[in-house]
């Protein structure tokens, strides 16, 4: 089956069971004209005051023709049980999957021991697919390490991490493309800038605002979930990654990572970007009081360029951090 995913899922019994998954979040924003998918949506029954990545999702799911819909129920996002529920009224085949919200690796189990038997997993194949899409992972991880180096950009580490969610459905292509990428990279001479930035929060609406953080002297040295999407925990086995992995459980386990990251990678400040209509948006407190370094938190609503009133935010943060 062609499948579509509303967000990172385990991937090992997608690919164990001969399928190809497709992330819908980047076919929505790497699309022409990502505001068609959000308009489409409305016309389509949508309310105007709800989350574009989700109107963006539900065109994806329809334009794509997949034979399937994976969305992740619990962990991710309150709205994707709705959608789910209006993809199935459009016909389409849904298969929610959910993340233990105590992180308990037997209710982790559990729900993969059905995963896997809903998609008809090859369990035979486990252990070959596990290693090549951790050998994948690897590569991702090389590449962030590489951007704490000042060989790679934010926004190459943003496009090469934002993609270990499906390795674009194809991981020796994924492979080779990064790898051919690193080579490249390590040619080049070390990013010059003023300011070292973090960014947290869901991947940006935005489409310009890492080349705008960089033509202001920034260098955005780490993407928090982005990053976690490659399952950053080399040590764990294929499933404690997923338990680890912080996006779906609490802001206090994002935190313990965000803390770390800031001291290893030397970041002066954080940019903490929330979505309109977001439930993430309520922690944004929380986050703000509880890290010690200056946080800025920008909202973008649907997909296209940065705004002049957001970009003049942006500025004076930066001129105030140098
Ligand atoms: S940005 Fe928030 S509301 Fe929108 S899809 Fe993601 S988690 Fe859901």
């Amino acid at each position: 089956m062609r499948v579509g995913i509303t967000t990172t899922v385990p991937l090992e019994p997608i690919i164990a069971g001969s399928h190809i998954p497709t992330d819908l979040n980047n076919i929505f924003i790497t699309s022409k004209d990502p505001e068609n998918y959000v308009s489409r949506a409305e016309v389509d029954g949508f309310p105007y005051n709800s989350c574009s990545w989700i109107k963006g999702l539900y065109t994806a799911s329809i334009e794509g023709k997949f034979d399937a819909v994976i969305g992740v129920v619990r962990g991710d996002c309150s709205n994707t049980e709705s959608l789910l529920d209006f993809l199935q009224f459009r016909g389409i085949k849904v298969i929610p999957f959910t993340y233990p919200y105590d992180r308990s690796r037997r209710k982790m189990e559990d729900e993969l021991k059905s995963f896997m038997e809903v998609l008809g997993s090859d369990r035979d194949r486990l252990s070959e697919v596990i290693r090549e899409v951790d050998d994948a992972r690897r590569i991702a991880w090389r590449i962030d390490e590489m951007t704490v180096e000042d060989r790679v950009s934010g926004y190459e580490n943003h496009y090469y991490l934002v993609n270990t969610s499906d390795f674009l459905g194809d991981i020796s292509r994924y492979k080779d493309i990064a790898i051919k990428f690193i080579n490249e990279a390590e040619r080049r001479d070390r990013i010059e800038y003023n300011l070292r930035l973090g960014y947290i929060g869901v991947p940006p609406i935005f489409t310009d605002i890492y080349q705008f953080l960089e033509n202001n002297g920034v260098h955005v040295v780490y993407n928090e979930v982005q990053r976690q999407f490659s399952m950053p925990f080399p040590d764990s086995d294929w499933i404690d990654k997923y338990i680890m992995y912080t996006y779906p459980y609490s802001v206090y386990d994002r935190l313990r990572d965000i803390k770390n990251e800031i001291r290893r990678r030397k970041i002066e400040g954080i940019i903490h970007y929330v979505q309109s209509f977001c439930h993430r948006q309520i922690i944004d407190y929380v986050i703000k009081d509880s890290l010690d370094i200056p946080v800025l938190t920008i909202e973008g609503n649907r997909p296209g360029k940065l705004d002049e009133r957001t970009k003049i935010r942006i500025e004076s943060f930066i001129d105030m951090l140098l």
